[in-house]
């Protein structure tokens, strides 16, 4: 993820094992090139069993078309974007994908951040519409996130 503010830093999605937060994201097979037709979302504290196989992960999808089955897991983070280190992109999620493949991300949990300079935490920060405004009381100024891309994949 990418985004511009002077105001907030520690972004991160609320994710805790007793709130989850729930990645949605567009999904694609990488054997048919076949994308699921809804937006489909996991977190990284479910599992679940993979049909055929011993294994687990997070999200399992079995592709209508070619009727593969396939799978992520979430192996890395949530990590937090530093918004005062040098303007740039930043993981913040890895995963392990196999036979599938995210295009695109929605951002429809909550998310919080941290104060520049202030003891502030700000909670329930909302990023789906692509920029956040709110007011810092301790500091006494406007804070705001924008200029939010998302960039999913390689
Ligand atoms: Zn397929």
């Amino acid at each position: 993820m990418m985004l511009t503010s002077k105001s907030v830093t520690a972004l991160q999605p609320t994710d805790t094992e007793e709130n989850p937060y729930f990645y949605t994201f567009r999904v694609q097979c990488t054997s048919c090139h076949e994308t699921h037709p809804n937006w489909v979302s996991f977190n990284r504290f479910d599992v679940h069993e993979i049909p055929g196989s011993r294994g687990e992960a997070n999200f399992v999808w079995k592709c209508r078309l070619c009727t593969k089955t396939h799978t992520a897991s979430i192996t890395s983070g949530p990590k937090a974007y530093e918004a005062q280190e040098k303007q740039g992109s930043q993981n913040i999620l890895e995963m392990d994908c196999r036979g599938l493949e995210f295009i695109e991300f929605k951002p429809d949990g909550e998310w919080e951040a941290k104060g520049v300079d202030s003891t502030t935490t700000f909670t329930g920060i909302d990023l789906i519409e692509g920029e956040w405004y709110d007011y810092d009381e301790k500091k006494g100024e406007e804070v705001s996130i924008k200029e939010i891309t998302w960039t999913v994949g390689r």
